[in-house]
């Protein structure tokens, strides 16, 4: 192995003859050799690694560099945004991109005082909702209040037509009769909008016949219609089925609300109904209501706001012909509950059409029920009724009416009498009042069930709330009525639980 370089240098300086053959030199020599060899690889390492490492240190510090830039960008941005929300200790901070901790600081105590502003605004919503829900009982109340002695003038008014008036008289009792109408369509408008507001809308699911429903609707509103020199033509689509399950009063609602609404923003034109069926399969059918009339039409920019509560556009022909301006509001809210909508097109005086879509469930048997129009003469054939009510006027009319169809009428003023004539007398039906001195009705039917379980108990109730059905099936009763009753509506009930 050749010597390191600068060692043989060093060798051939001595050269000497006796030194080369000297065992010992020669040791001595191979290990400065390797110590030399030794150095020279430590040099090349440590000046490779020094290499390598300012490299790198280079390498970190570039990107060190574009660290702290993209830092500042961001801090730039951070006040940018702080900026836009407009914070008020924004001039508090520097115009230095490097302070961050400052807006730490900022952000955290803008974060405490939004959770302030939170947890007051939750409170406001609580006090608001309360507010809302101590009005929608208020409204309730009130009109239980205000139904109950309007039940006893449009009663007395029905039955003062009936007994022979002058003819003085009969112009009066009209009157009577369209003032508490209207008083009682106002309230029950405000009750329904109230409810449907507070979400407390329920739906019957009871077998009906639209057909039957529309020209009902239609027959209705024929005296208004030619007072006002106004034709009305009805299109009903032959493919339609007859009976459907759904919430007929409801339904009716609607368009009553849409017909009479056509004949009161029409004069000498025509309104034309049509009920047409889109679409059927097995279980149901989507039928399609439309009104159109030749009226006064409306402007482009009154479209949307007709159907807002309290919206009325044609200022002066509501104030003649009266309207509460719910009724387009009630509809559509009623039609969203069934996943409908109502639409309107129309053309300033040229006249407007109101339609909508609906699916309804078809029925296939035919379900033996009354209607109106088969009462071919009123008579319950001298059955035993119980009548449980504290109202003396309520008393009277109920009284009257059901005497007038020849049955016999037994009076109870509370549930505790009502409870005790039953133990020892026997009756084929029981109207009950539910809001009674010394015992309600309620109470009073759950003894009355103790002993009796197949009475027909009928609850009597000016009550608005939604789950009254709910509420007197709970208690024991077959059914209610709905106060002021229509004594047809009363008629067939009593019928049907008689039979
Ligand atoms: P109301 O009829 O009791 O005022 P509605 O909610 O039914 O309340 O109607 C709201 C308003 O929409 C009416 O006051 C009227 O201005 C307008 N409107 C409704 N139906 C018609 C129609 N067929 N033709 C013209 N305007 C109508």
């Amino acid at each position: 192995m050749p010597y390191h370089k600068l060692l043989q240098r060093q060798l051939d300086k001595l050269s000497r003859e006796e030194l080369n053959s000297d065992e010992r030199f020669n040791r001595f020599v191979e290990l400065v050799n390797s110590s030399y060899k030794a150095f020279e690889k430590d040099k090349e390492i440590t000046e490779h690694v020094f290499q390598i490492s300012q490299k790198e240190f280079s390498e970190i510090n570039s990107k060190l560099k574009e660290e702290v830039e993209i830092k500042r960008f961001s801090i730039r941005r951070l006040k940018a945004a702080l900026n836009e929300i407009n914070i008020d200790e924004m001039e508090t901070i520097l115009d230095n991109d490097d302070d961050l901790l400052e807006i730490v600081d900022l952000i955290n105590s803008q974060m405490s005082k939004r959770k302030e502003v939170e947890s007051q605004l939750i409170l406001a919503k609580k006090e608001a909702e309360n507010a809302s829900n101590a009005k929608s009982e208020f409204l309730s109340v009130v009109s239980h209040e205000i139904r109950t002695p309007l039940n006893a003038i449009i009663g007395m008014g029905h039955l003062l037509m009936k007994a022979n008036p002058r003819p003085d008289q009969v112009e009066n009792l009209k009157v009577l009769k369209t003032s508490s109408d209207n008083l009682l369509l106002l309230i029950n408008d405000l009750l329904d909008y109230n409810k449907i507001e507070a979400g407390d809308l329920d739906f019957e699911n009871a077998v009906f016949n639209l057909k039957k429903l529309l020209i009902e609707i239609v027959d209705l509103n024929r005296n208004k219609a030619n007072e006002r020199l106004n034709k009305l033509i009805i299109n009903l689509d032959e493919k339609l089925p007859d009976l459907f399950l759904g919430d007929q009063a409801r339904l009716g609602q609607i368009i009553n609300n849409l017909v009479s609404n056509a004949i009161k923003f029409t004069k000498r034109g025509t309104v034309t109904i049509n009920l047409i069926l889109k679409n059927k399969n097995e279980e149901s059918a989507i039928v399609e209501v439309s009104v159109i009339d030749t009226g006064v039409g409306i402007a482009e920019e009154n479209l949307n706001s007709i159907f807002l509560p309290f919206k009325q556009v044609a200022t002066s022909i509501v104030r003649e012909h009266g309207g509460t301006g719910l009724g387009l509001a009630i509809s559509k809210r009623i039609l969203k509950k069934l996943n409908s909508d109502i639409f309107v097109e129309s053309e300033f005086g040229a006249g407007s059409k109101f339609y909508f879509e609906l699916e309804l469930k078809t029925v296939v048997e035919k379900d033996s029920y009354l209607h109106s129009d088969q009462i071919n003469h009123y008579n319950l054939h001298k059955k035993r009724i119980l009548l449980v009510e504290d109202t003396l006027y309520n008393i009277a009319y109920a009284t009257q009416l059901l005497e007038g169809w020849n049955a016999e009428v037994i009076t109870a003023e509370n549930g505790a009498i009502a409870v005790e004539t039953m133990l020892t007398n026997s009756y084929d039906l029981i109207l009950m009042d539910l809001q009674m001195p010394i015992m309600d009705g309620y109470t009073a039917t759950s003894k009355i069930r103790e002993f009796n379980s197949v009475i027909p108990i009928i609850a009597l109730t000016a009550s608005a709330s939604s789950n009254v059905r709910e509420q007197v099936m709970k208690a024991g009763m077959q059914d209610y009525v709905n106060k002021p009753f229509n004594p047809d509506d009363f008629y067939i009930k009593l019928k049907k639980y008689l039979n």
